[in-house]
C-alpha cells in the first residue's frame, strides 16, 4: 500500500517560509507529478515526504501511520535522484544489490530480486559493467533498479531525466510510465517540464512559491485551469 497524506505541512528555513502549509492526498498506486517553476519548492516537498528534511509543522501519514518523525529508512519509500548517485567502483549488479546487502538479505534473495529488476529494466546484458561504461539512460535505469529491489510503498523521483538529451528523455518517460503500469506502485515525480507532467501523470499538483495552485488530471488542468498561472504553466488556451 502507498497512500500518502500531508496535513498542513509547513517548511521554514530560518525566516524563509518555503512551504506555507500544504494539504494533499496521494492515493495508493497513483502516478502523481509535482510540477512548477524552478525554486517553487518541489524538491523540498519531496524531501519532506522522504524524511530527508524535517517538517517545521504539520504531519505526514503513510498508510495510516504518522511518519512525521520517522527516519527515512522507516518510511518504506525509495528516492531516485537526477544525479544517479551510483557507486563508480561497483558493477551494475553490485549497485542494484547494494540496498539489499545493507539490509543483510540472503544471497539467494538478493540474486532473485536483482535479476528481476534487471529484467524489468532491460539491464540484463549490462550487469557486469561499471557506471562509467554506461549511457546516461542506462545509468538512470540502474538508479531505478536500486529503488525497485527495496520493494518500496512508493517511488519518489526528483527530476530524474533532466540530465538526459531530449530524445532519451522521451524514451525514458515511456519506460517509467511502463514501469508504473507493471508495478502498480505509487509514484511521485517532480519535474519543471510540462510535457513530462502532461504525458505521465494520473494527477498533477501545480506548485507556485510553495503553494498548491491546483490539483487535477492533465485533462482537467488543460480544460479548466483555475487561474492564469496554471493556464500559463500547463500551456492551455485560457
Ligand atoms: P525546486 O525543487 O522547485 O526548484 P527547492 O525545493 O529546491 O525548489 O527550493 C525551494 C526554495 O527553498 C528555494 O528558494 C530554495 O532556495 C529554498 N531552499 C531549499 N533548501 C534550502 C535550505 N536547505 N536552506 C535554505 N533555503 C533552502
Ligand atoms: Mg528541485
Amino acid at each position: 500500500m502507498g497512500k500518502i497524506t500531508l496535513n498542513k505541512v509547513n517548511k521554514t528555513f530560518g525566516s524563509t517560509e518555503v512551504i506555507p502549509g500544504i494539504d494533499l492526498e496521494i492515493e495508493d498506486g497513483e502516478f502523481v507529478v509535482f510540477v512548477g517553476p524552478s525554486g517553487c519548492g518541489k524538491s523540498t516537498l519531496l524531501r519532506l515526504i522522504a524524511g530527508l528534511e524535517d517538517v517545521t509543522s504539520g504531519t505526514i501519514v503513510i498508510d495510516g501511520t504518522d511518519v512525521t518523525d520517522a527516519a527515512p529508512a522507516r518510511r518504506g519509500l525509495a528516492m531516485v535522484f537526477q544525479s544517479y548517485a551510483l557507486y563508480p567502483h561497483m558493477t551494475v549488479r553490485q549497485n542494484i544489490a547494494f540496498p539489499l546487502k545493507m539490509a543483510k538479505a540472503e544471497k539467494s534473495v538478493i540474486d532473485a530480486k536483482v535479476n528481476e529488476a534487471a529484467r524489468v529494466l532491460n539491464l540484463t546484458d549490462y550487469m557486469e559493467r561499471r557506471p562509467g561504461q554506461l549511457s546516461g539512460g542506462q545509468r538512470q535505469r540502474v538508479a531505478i533498479g536500486r529503488a525497485i529491489v527495496r520493494e518500496p510503498e512508493a517511488f519518489l523521483f526528483d527530476e530524474p531525466l533532466s540530465n538526459l538529451d531530449a530524445a532519451l528523455r522521451g524514451t525514458m518517460r515511456l519506460e517509467i510510465s511502463e514501469l508504473h503500469n507493471q508495478l502498480g506502485t505509487t509514484m511521485i515525480y517532480v519535474t519543471h517540464d510540462q510535457i513530462e507532467a502532461m504525458t505521465m501523470a494520473d494527477k498533477i499538483v501545480v506548485l507556485n512559491r510553495g503553494n498548491i495552485e491546483q490539483v487535477g488530471t492533465p485533462l482537467e488542468l488543460y480544460r479548466t485551469p483555475r487561474n492564469l498561472f496554471v493556464a500559463g504553466f500547463i500551456g492551455s488556451p485560457r
